[in-house]
């Protein structure tokens, strides 16, 4: 009896052992897991937090370049609504100023628009200068004969024609743009009543197209360089400028002033065009 609780005692304390050792295990077990579980949660609040901060970085860029297109666009806006542009026009050449006009054209490197009259032989080779250097050439008439030109419809369709076969001929060009001697606006042609109402309309209907001015150096009267800038300047802030000069053999003061001109344009932003085709049309209210 007795031998057998000493058994039965030794057992329990066996089993006593081993569930502690099981518990000892379990507890081991538990500590690991919760290791386990903090590193893994740990390192992915680490990669949630990198993931947030690149995609904040990323956000950021982002939104600065949105900015930034938006200010280049405002500023190519700002600048086309403020282009500014100049036409230079010579009429009444050309003579033995113009090869000196040319040369301080090609000097700034600016382009300018020429509307002549019949040429003489050993002006020809100016007329394929104008337009190797990029310069227009336009029509003013044959023989800038008021009376003549303007006696009649037909009268002046002639001069215009023969002018611009001339100019053909000369430089290969076909020149379809017109300025009217006087303008559109003139009143000297009022020995033909109306006739200019017929003419600025017959031109555009026959495929031409006429530029008059918005700016007048003056240079037609006799006035000194120093009043030639003055005019040639005054532009009161307008931003498409068809500046009237000449370059008939008496303008000197055009030739003399033509630099400070130009220069006043180039500091002030101004782009120098040569009419064409598409230039947009400087037309006078006709008054005749
Ligand atoms: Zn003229």
């Amino acid at each position: 009896m007795l031998c057998l609780f000493g058994v039965l005692i030794f057992r329990i304390s066996c089993l006593k052992r081993v569930y502690e050792k099981l518990q000892e295990k379990e507890q081991q077990l538990e500590e690991q897991m919760n290791i386990s579980i903090d590193i893994s949660y740990d390192e992915m609040r680490k990669k949630v937090s990198l993931e947030q901060q690149l995609l904040d970085h990323l956000q950021n860029t982002i939104a600065t370049l949105e900015q930034q297109k938006e200010d280049i666009i405002e500023k190519r806006i700002q600048s086309l609504s403020e282009a500014k542009e100049i036409y230079l026009t010579f009429d009444d050449g050309p003579s033995d100023l113009t090869e000196k006009n040319l040369d301080i054209l090609k000097k700034y490197n600016v382009k300018a628009t020429f509307f002549i009259v019949h040429t003489q032989e050993k002006y020809h080779d100016l007329l394929k200068r104008m337009v190797e250097e990029g310069h227009s050439i336009g029509l003013h008439s044959y023989s800038h004969d008021y009376r003549k030109m303007y006696a009649s419809v037909d009268d002046f369709f002639l001069e215009v024609e023969k002018l611009q076969e001339e100019v053909k001929e000369i430089t290969g060009k076909q020149v379809n743009i017109i300025r009217f001697p006087g303008g559109s606006s003139n009143t000297i042609s009022r020995f033909s009543p109306g006739i200019m109402q017929t003419l600025t309309k017959e031109v555009v209907k026959r495929g031409y197209r006429y530029y008059d001015w918005n700016l007048s150096s003056g240079d037609a009267s006799s006035i000194g360089v120093r009043q030639f800038v003055k005019n040639s300047t005054n532009n009161k802030g307008k931003t498409a400028i068809m500046l009237l000069m000449h370059d008939s053999a008496t303008k000197k003061v055009t030739t003399q002033g033509l630099e400070q001109v130009i220069q006043y344009y180039l500091d002030a932003g101004y782009d120098f065009k040569p009419i064409t085709m598409h230039s947009s049309m400087f037309a006078h209210k006709v008054r005749n």
